[in-house]
């Protein structure tokens, strides 16, 4: 799948943004939330430009996994893996999704409700 030129994930993913990368692999990033809603608030990120989780066929099954596993590395490396964590895919428009890119928000570091941010 094609990288969007206008998508702000993409860009990141191709390093045209300044980041502080918290995990750079071949097929999924991670990075800070520009935005934090929890003392740890991390985005997983694949690099090819999926626009949502209605747009994951089987062929990124093993993508979404993988952004799992690095959220789950993740919360380890920032500490919380003990004291606990979040993980959320927001989807469209009553889902609360603002960008067009599949994301796995990674949320801890305070005791969470149902719905953070
Ligand atoms: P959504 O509502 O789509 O699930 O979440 C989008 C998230 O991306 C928000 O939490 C927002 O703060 C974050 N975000 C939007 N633009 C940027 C950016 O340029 N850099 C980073 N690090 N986070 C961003
Ligand atoms: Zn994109």
């Amino acid at each position: 799948m094609e990288n969007s030129t206008d998508c702000i994930f993409c860009k990141i993913a191709e390093g045209e943004m300044s980041t502080n990368f918290l995990y750079e692999g071949e097929n999924v990033i991670a990075f800070d939330d520009i935005n934090p809603q929890a003392p740890v608030h991390a985005l997983i990120v694949p690099r090819a430009h999926i626009a949502s989780m209605n747009d994951v066929g089987s062929a990124a099954d093993n993508l979404v996994g993988r952004m799992f596993h690095v959220a789950r590395d993740i919360a380890k490396q920032k500490g919380i893996d003990k004291t606990g964590y979040q993980l959320l895919i927001r989807t469209g428009r009553d889902g609360g999704q603002e960008v067009d890119h599949i994301h796995l928000h990674l949320t801890g570091g305070k005791e969470l409700g149902l719905n953070v941010g």
